[in-house]
């Protein structure tokens, strides 16, 4: 079998326990921009505002963090068919979790179960005091803001309010990341969709589904460094791929009873 879309097909055919990783690039066919690629994020914007001592420090890199936030919010974007595809998965019973280092919530928008999602760097449809912890949707902050208040904090102990994100030299979710973890060591199959994987610890993940025994397959758009390490590699816009290899997998999927 040469044509690695037909072998993806195979290998979750064969598999019990799929995990999805998805990165930035499983969502830029909804339109939004990814990290590294040009005219990605940060040609626009300073890294360094997005920092968490950054935030914390200083009145107007967290205004620009706001700005940033209610571009993302009010654009409404939508799932595309990746997103879509992955909640065919579910439907099959064949996913065991989708682990995505995405902030847009696209996964739930799609309909993909709470339980079976692992935001790893958070989501920005919540926001969160930097104090108390106390979350609250993220629109609420943003029509706090329009309403004039410029910076806003917590109204229940006065601390700093942030989008439920991790900034970069924030912790990771400890919970989280070990939920993501088990998920990893105990798949059968691990496919990254959209990851350039060098954002670490998350791109630990699929070294240890390998590590484990999983198969390993990568569907992203240019080279990453784990390719030589991946059982089966699609270099295709994920949208595209992933449609055709679950309708494929649900021709040839042996039907119930
Ligand atoms: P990244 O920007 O480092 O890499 C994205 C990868 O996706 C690239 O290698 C690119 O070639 C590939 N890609 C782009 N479009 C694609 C497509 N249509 N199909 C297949 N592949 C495609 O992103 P990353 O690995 O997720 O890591 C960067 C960090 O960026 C993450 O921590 C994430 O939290 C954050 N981020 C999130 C969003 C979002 O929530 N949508 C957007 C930008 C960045």
């Amino acid at each position: 079998m040469d044509d690695p879309i037909d072998q993806v097909v195979q290998l979750i055919l064969e598999a019990g326990k799929v995990v999805v990783f998805t990165g930035a690039g499983v969502s830029t066919e909804s339109g939004i921009p990814d990290f590294r690629s040009p005219g990605g994020i940060w040609s626009r914007y300073d890294p360094e505002d997005f920092t968490i001592q950054r935030f914390v420090a200083d009145k107007e890199a967290r205004k620009r963090n706001w700005q940033v936030r209610r571009e993302l919010v009010s654009a409404n974007y939508q799932p595309n068919p990746a997103h879509y595809a992955i909640v065919e998965l579910e439907k099959l019973g064949k996913l065991s979790c989708v682990i995505t280092q995405n902030i847009d919530g696209l996964h739930h928008t799609a309909g993909n179960s709470e339980e079976n999602i692992i935001e790893l760097h958070g989501t920005i449809k919540f926001s969160k005091c930097l104090e108390c912890d106390d979350r609250l949707p993220l629109v609420d902050v943003l029509k706090r803001i329009e309403e004039g208040e410029e910076d806003p904090h917590c109204r229940k102990c006065g601390g700093l309010l942030k989008a439920a994100t991790v900034s970069f030299g924030e912790a990771m979710p400890q919970d989280k990341m070990y939920q993501a973890e088990r998920h990893s060591r105990e798949c059968d199959l691990f496919i990254v969709i959209g990851s350039s994987l060098v954002v670490y610890p998350a791109a630990s993940m699929p070294l240890i589904a390998k590590r484990a025994g999983a198969k390993l397959v990568i569907i992203n758009y240019t080279p990453t460094e784990m390719d030589s390490r991946a059982d089966v590699v699609v270099h295709a816009k994920a949208g595209e791929v992933m449609g055709a290899i679950l309708e494929k997998v649900k021709q040839k999927r042996p039907s119930a009873g």
